[in-house]
């Protein structure tokens, strides 16, 4: 993961690259590192977040108008000061931020330390910007040229910042499998993982592709592929605004991002729903609807919550289109051999549209044959560029590492997806058709509903902070939802707790079940709920303590129930939209009144970039 800023140009670099590594941030927290350049090319780096690294530069005098920063998520090496990038090389004369992974840094390194060159770190890293010097040595040529060498030689994925004291207004960027944006503006340019530390300044942004590299002063942009070939590079310009990256108030961006779910469910649909005139529209899927159409089978790719709103798409498709599917782990998809026969397509779920292992899992489709779609939130990014065709999921930028509004985002398109194939199909009724749609529009007002509850839920979140472990049950379509709940309460308060189907738990979770076992049931009113309803029992009748998500004014749960959360009703299979959010709001409080720190947890990163 990690995250990588850059600038050149008139500004004092140092507030612009503090500024961006914050917004960053949710990308990476071991440490935290800055590389300026002023006659003198100067590195400091700290452990931590980045606001440890600005306490330990208070009383530098950090004067320079080019430099590059980075926020590490380490993957070689622990996360501490010499680990921390940037990286010098072995003369002091270039450092290098990274981030990826060098796969085969140890056979490099070994050349090097043959060579005599010592490495502080025990970073693959460092070893790629002494490679770098060493190539410049030998070839006797340009650094653009040794960079273009070494990254022939690389095996992985990087993004990758040199600054070189040889060449005291540009930057060197290159990048393959790890995201790279290039801000444009007068006088000065940017560079960085994503959009967000440059759109205060400039919103026209290049986006580096795979195997090209940027030679950047402040003045001029230009980019080569690997095989140094000049290429025209795209100018795209930003809609992003920069009140949707900031906390607005709330404590924690992942509250405010809770919060924001009735715009931004209503944002995923904008423009592509109108039950008055019967209208259910996905722009970016239009060249290849047929494709989806007469599949004869679906294969969802996804890790972690995109891994869970894949689940529920398996439940739409199957149910409303009739297409067979089969939800797979990216990173397992991808280390199999796995069949795709003719007539097969691919949905590939990202929130970044960075996500390595889907990438990968994409790639190995493509070149099977496959048609893929993607359903990605951050625009321009990898992903989409390397699909045939999908969707934007529009929630607008998502900083907490927890994910939530990219969930229910996820969900609405996937299940717009699923609509739109079976009304093709006409494997659902008009009369169906019909009252999905207005049930899609009536979705943000419901879930603003249960967010008037959210006291409720805070109280009873403080009853069960202390829980060692938590089970969370449901059945069809609120399945996904016991996971994705599993999923936001370990991520952020560090509880463990497991997600399952409510009737598999008589097969092993049972067990656990005293009177310290606090257990979520998602028990709505849907065609499961008598089914649900004894698992209640069980776990009353073993003392477990029940807590249920239920519909609004039902009288059963409430009688048998500890606590109730109701939520509005809806049709069964828009559900999940609406039963996600006390989940999310209950794992908020417990991690809150835990004292973790909910929107950079420990060990995880956002954008999961690494594989
Ligand atoms: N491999 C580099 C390191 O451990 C960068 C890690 C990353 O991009 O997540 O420092």
């Amino acid at each position: 993961m990690c995250g990588i800023v850059a600038y050149t140009g008139y500004r004092e670099a140092y507030p612009v690259l503090l500024k961006g590594l914050k917004r960053l941030e949710y990308r990476g927290y071991d440490s935290a590192g800055i590389a300026l350049l002023n006659g003198d090319l100067n590195v400091y780096k700290k452990k931590g977040k980045v606001s440890d690294l600005e306490s330990h530069l208070k009383e530098t005098q950090l004067h320079s108008t080019i430099g590059v920063g980075h926020t590490r998520w380490a993957t070689h090496g622990q996360p501490n000061d010499v680990n921390a990038h940037p990286h010098y090389s072995f003369n002091k004369r270039l450092a290098i931020i990274h981030n990826g992974i060098i796969e085969n840094y140890n056979v490099l390194k070994q050349d090097l330390t043959n060579k005599g060159y010592q490495f502080l770190s025990e970073t693959d890293s460092e070893v790629l910007v002494h490679f770098i010097e060493d190539v410049q040595a030998n070839s006797n040529c340009s650094l653009e040229e040794a960079i273009r060498l070494a990254l022939h030689q690389v095996v992985g994925a990087y993004a990758i910042v040199v600054i070189s004291k040889d060449h005291p207004d540009t930057l060197f960027a290159a990048r393959k499998g790890s995201p790279l944006v290039i801000g444009v503006g007068k006088g000065e340019h940017f560079l960085a993982s994503d959009a967000t530390p440059i759109i205060e300044y400039t919103s026209d942004v290049i986006y580096l592709d795979d195997l090209e590299i940027a030679v950047i002063t402040k003045d001029k942009v230009s980019i080569k592929s690997l095989d140094d070939v000049l290429t025209t590079p795209y100018v795209h310009t930003l809609e992003m605004e920069l009140e949707a990256i900031e906390k607005n108030g709330f404590d924690h961006f992942m509250l405010k991002e809770i919060f924001e779910q009735p715009k931004s469910v209503k944002d995923s649909m904008r423009g592509r729903v109108n039950a008055a005139k019967g209208h259910l529209l996905l722009g970016g899927l239009r060249d290849y609807l047929n494709k989806l159409v007469h599949a004869q089978r679906v294969v969802i790719l996804g890790c972690g919550t995109s891994w869970h709103a894949g689940l529920v798409a398996e439940y739409l498709f199957e149910e409303f289109a009739r297409i067979p599917v089969e939800v797979e782990y990216a990173s397992e998809f991808r280390y199999r051999n796995p069949i795709i026969n003719e007539g097969d397509v691919v949905i590939a779920i990202s929130q970044s549209g960075e996500t390595a292992d889907t990438l990968a899992a994409i790639e190995l489709a493509k070149s099977k044959g496959a048609i893929i779609f993607g359903v990605c939130n951050v625009v321009g990014s990898s992903i989409p560029r390397a699909t045939h065709a999908g969707a934007y999921t529009h929630a607008g930028p998502e900083i907490g590492v927890a994910s939530t509004k990219a969930f229910t985002a996820q969900v609405t398109v996937l299940s717009m997806m699923a609509i739109i194939v079976a009304r093709a199909k006409g494997t659902i009724t008009e009369s169906q058709y019909q009252e999905l749609l207005v049930e899609f529009e009536n979705i943000p007002a419901k879930i603003q509903r249960i967010l008037d509850k959210h006291a409720q839920i805070e109280y009873i979140a403080d009853i069960f902070k202390d829980a060692r472990n938590f089970l969370f049950l449901g059945r069809g379509y609120n399945f996904p939802v016991a996971l994705e709940g599993a999923l936001k309460l370990k991520e952020i308060s560090y509880i463990h707790a497991e997600g399952y189907p409510a009737a598999e738990m008589k097969h092993g979770p049972i067990a656990l079940i005293d009177e310290e076992m606090p257990v979520v049931f998602i028990a709505t009113r849907d065609s499961s709920y008598e089914k649900i309803i004894s698992n209640i029992q069980e776990v009353r009748a073993r003392k477990g303590r029940v807590i249920v998500v239920a519909t609004e004014g039902d009288a059963l749960v409430e009688k048998m129930a500890e606590f109730v959360i109701e939520i509005p009703h809806t049709h069964e299979a828009l559900v999940p939209l609406l039963s996600v959010i006390p989940l999310q709001i209950l794992s908020y409080h417990i991690a809150v009144m835990r004292g973790c720190n909910v929107d950079q947890p420990r060990n995880l990163a956002k954008s999961v970039t690494v594989e």
